[in-house]
């Protein structure tokens, strides 16, 4: 046998689906897109990019269920078990499957370095701002910086003075 690859097994969060993927995957992204922000629900989702002849469904086929979007043309996974999102896929690149990065609890062969749709990431998003243990809640940490006055813009202040 002259085929080597490694595979890595990736599961949702009550177990019921397993997927299993040749590594190093092709890439490794983190998605800032208001789509993915609703549909995965967090303020943004790292995926891993693989070929679809790379991935396997070792275990639940049966219960993943899928979204279309046809105006987007995009098709999303979940198990329908527990709700994880399982598979992105993406119209204009048919060949490709994208999974999310959490599935997989070891390494995949490659670092999320590329960002898609950045300039969409919400005011709210961490970014990684220095934090410090709030006093009396053990485990919590805050970003105590106090906030800066807003901006005024030149309307705001020219209404005031009419
Ligand atoms: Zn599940």
């Amino acid at each position: 046998m002259t085929h080597t690859s490694r595979q890595v097994i990736g599961q949702c969060a009550c177990g019921k689906v397993r997927l299993e993927v040749d590594v190093p995957v092709f890439w490794a992204w983190h998605d800032h897109s208001e789509a993915t922000r609703r549909a995965q629900g967090c303020a943004y989702a790292t995926y891993v990019g693989v070929w679809k002849s790379k991935l396997r469904i070792a275990k639940g086929a049966t219960h993943i269920a899928t979204y279309e979007d046809k105006k987007r043309k995009t098709v999303r996974s979940f198990c329908a078990a527990c709700g994880t999102p399982l598979m992105y896929e993406r119209g204009h690149s048919p060949r490709m499957i994208n999974l999310p990065r959490a599935l997989f609890a070891g390494r995949v062969g490659r670092e999320p370095r590329y960002h898609i749709a950045a300039e969409a990431s919400p005011e709210w998003a961490y970014a990684q701002e220095p934090l410090v243990p709030l006093k009396g809640y053990p485990g919590v940490m805050w970003d105590r910086r106090k906030k800066k006055p807003k901006d005024e813009g030149l309307e705001d202040f020219l209404t005031r003075f009419p």
